[in-house]
C-alpha cells in the first residue's frame, strides 16, 4: 500500500548523491527550470525556443557546443573535423577520481564528445567560416593536448582555405591530468593564431559563460575582436582564490562580461539573440571581397538566399574585383 503514494516518473524523489541545490529539487528538472538571476519559473521548451536566454530578465543560461552550432550556424552547414582526435594519457595519472583514462571514458559516454573541443567548418548567413566551439560538459572544458592538436589544425585549415576563425570559449583552465602536456596548448594555439594574423585572416573570439585559465589567458584575449555574452564570468584565477592570495574584498561586478568592457579588456557585449548578425558583420567588414570570396557584402546583412544567388554571379571565372575596405 506504501507504494501507492510513491511518485513516479518525472515526478519521482531525487536519488541520494543528486548535486541539485534544495529549491532545485522541488521542481522536476527538465520540465521547468528555475531561472538563477531573477527566479522566475520558467517551462522549459519555452527557454529553449528563446535560446536559453530568460524571456523574463535575459539571463543567458549555458549552452551547449552542439547547441551553440545549431544556434549560430546555417542548418545544415557544419562540418565536423577531426573528430576521432582522442585524449591519451602520457603520464598514466589517477586523482581522487581514479585513473585519467578511466575518466576519459566516462566522460565521452556521458556526453557523446570525443574532447572537450569541436572543430569544423560552417556558414553563418551564407559566409563561410572556420567554427571552434568549447564543451563545458566534458572536463568542464579543460585545454588538453587534444584542444591544442584540434585548434592548429583547424586554424591551419583556415589559412588553407582562406576562412575566418570564429572560436566560442569555456573552459575551466588546464587539463591538469596532461601535467606540462596541457600547458604547452597555450604556447601552441597562439603560435597558430599568429600564423593566422600572418595570412591577413581575423579572428573571432566569442567568450561565454565561464571562461577562466589558460584559454583567456592565451589565443581567446588576443584575438582581433573580443565579444562576450551578457553576464558571462571572464578571467584567469576564480574570485575565490585572487581574494584569499591578495586578502583584499574584490568590486562588485568583479570579473563579468560587463566589468570587462569597462576596463577595455573586450570589445562588445552581445545579446545571443544578435550574435549571427554581428559576426556575419564582422566577418563582411574583415573581409570585404576578397579573391576567392567574392559573395561577402560590407553593406549590411543580407540573407542567405540572397547570398546563394549572388554567389552564382560572381562565381563566373575571371579576378574578384574588391570594391570595399578589406584588411589590406
Ligand atoms: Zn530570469
Amino acid at each position: 500500500m506504501r507504494n501507492f503514494f510513491q511518485r513516479q516518473g518525472k515526478f519521482r524523489p531525487l536519488s541520494k548523491g543528486d548535486e541539485r541545490s534544495a529549491e532545485q529539487q522541488q521542481i522536476p528538472e527538465d520540465l521547468w527550470v528555475k531561472c538563477p538571476k531573477c527566479g522566475e519559473l520558467l517551462y522549459s521548451r519555452e527557454l529553449e525556443r528563446n535560446a536559453r536566454v530568460c524571456p523574463k530578465c535575459s539571463h543567458h543560461f549555458r549552452l551547449s557546443a552542439r547547441e551553440r552550432i545549431s544556434l549560430l550556424a546555417d542548418s545544415d552547414s557544419f562540418q565536423e573535423w577531426d573528430s576521432t582526435v582522442s585524449p591519451q594519457d602520457p603520464l598514466k595519472f589517477v586523482d581522487g577520481q581514479g585513473p585519467y583514462d578511466e575518466k576519459i571514458v566516462k566522460t565521452q559516454k556521458k556526453t557523446g564528445e570525443t574532447e572537450s573541443l569541436i572543430t569544423g567548418s560552417a556558414r553563418i548567413n551564407g559566409r563561410p567560416v572556420v567554427m571552434v566551439v568549447a564543451e563545458f560538459n566534458f572536463l568542464g572544458a579543460s585545454m588538453g593536448s587534444v584542444w591544442g592538436e584540434k585548434m592548429a589544425r583547424a586554424v591551419e585549415r583556415a589559412v588553407e582555405e582562406r576562412m575566418p576563425v570564429l572560436t566560442v570559449n569555456a573552459s575551466g583552465g588546464a587539463r591538469m591530468h596532461e601535467g606540462l602536456f596541457s600547458l604547452m596548448q597555450m604556447a601552441k594555439t597562439i603560435a597558430a593564431f599568429h600564423r593566422l594574423g600572418e595570412n591577413r585572416l581575423p579572428h573571432f573570439s566569442l567568450l561565454v559563460d565561464p571562461c577562466y585559465g589558460g584559454v583567456p589567458a592565451s589565443y581567446a584575449t588576443v584575438a582581433d575582436v573580443m565579444i562576450a555574452e551578457p553576464g558571462a564570468l571572464i578571467g584567469f584565477a576564480g574570485q575565490r582564490v585572487i581574494e584569499q592570495v591578495t586578502r583584499q574584498k574584490l568590486p562588485e561586478g568583479f570579473q563579468t562580461a560587463e566589468f570587462l568592457l569597462e576596463h577595455g579588456m573586450i570589445d562588445q557585449i552581445v545579446d545571443r539573440g544578435n550574435l549571427r548578425d554581428l559576426i556575419s558583420t564582422l566577418i563582411d567588414h574583415y573581409l570585404g571581397a576578397p579573391q576567392g570570396l567574392g559573395s561577402y557584402s560590407a553593406n549590411g546583412l543580407r540573407s542567405a538566399t540572397e547570398l546563394e544567388q549572388t554567389v552564382t554571379v560572381v562565381d563566373t571565372p575571371g579576378p574578384a574585383t574588391t570594391t570595399t575596405g578589406g584588411m589590406s
